[in-house]
């Protein structure tokens, strides 16, 4: 399963009246960049429209990257006029007029406005274009021209004080990137997949990193192949915990 990420705008794209220092361009990059990850854990191969923030494609290339992806998802915060707006507050998401992908356009509008606390009901709706035979928005009629089904997920609106507050908080764009992959994992019936270390180099965490180090050094642990940073243990994250667990208990004294 393939996914292309579509992060709307360019860097420094769409400030929010509520907060200059919220750009829209800027900050749905970094929601990507959360995603990613997110969707490979499950899985999926990803790639995006957009891999520098300064990056700004066409709506037609965006669209087109997606030929031979099962979803493209184009990532925005939504905008009342361009004034601050203490009422307005929804998440929407548009799918193709085809109706393809329906339910996971309402699942996903439903979980984002769940993890957001956003005040009015979620929407998932289509938009045709004025002359009714095709969809209003470039990226998903671009896609749907190459066999992809489309998708704009609006994050409500970053005209609202307290909706700009909370997508400026990095926890709070990882929780919500870690909530649109399962509901898109479950979408396409993908399971987790547990974390793997393969190399030494690939165990950076301060929690893991000093029980592994001792224990190579001790010939406790020794590894498939390689040297150095380089050592293939080929460990899962569940073998390291119980590793940290034992060391703490001096089972390695
Ligand atoms: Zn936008």
């Amino acid at each position: 399963m393939k996914i292309c990420i579509d992060a709307g705008h360019s860097i420094g794209y769409n400030p929010s009246p509520a907060d200059p220092t919220y750009r829209e361009g800027t900050r749905m990059f970094d929601l990507q960049n959360y995603l990613k990850p997110a969707l490979e854990r499950y899985g999926f191969e990803v790639i995006c429209t957009r891999n520098r923030v300064e990056d700004n494609p066409s709506l037609y290339a965006r669209g087109s990257m997606a030929q031979g992806c099962d979803l493209l998802l184009s990532l925005h915060s939504n905008a009342v006029a361009n004034e601050r707006n203490d009422t307005v507050d929804y998440v929407r998401v548009y799918y193709p007029v085809s109706r393809r992908g329906q339910a996971l356009a309402q699942s996903l509008s439903e979980t984002i406005a769940s993890v957001m606390g956003t005040k009015q009901e979620p929407q998932f709706v289509v938009r045709w274009n004025s002359a009714g035979n095709a969809d209003y928005y470039g990226v998903i009629r671009y896609a749907a021209a190459v066999g992809t089904c489309g998708m704009i997920l609006e994050h409500s609106f970053h005209t609202h004080p307290r909706t700009t507050a909370w997508l400026l908080s990095d926890e709070h764009l990882r929780a919500l990137a870690e909530a649109e992959a399962a509901v898109i994992a479950e979408y396409f019936e993908m399971e987790e997949s547990e974390m793997r270390y393969e190399l030494l180099k690939d165990i950076k965490s301060e929690c893991y990193r000093p029980t592994v180090d001792k224990l190579l050094k001790q010939g406790f642990l020794q590894g498939k192949g390689g040297s150095g940073e380089e050592t293939v243990l080929d460990l899962g994250e569940d073998a390291l915990r119980l590793l940290v667990v034992l060391d703490r208990a001096g089972v390695f004294g």
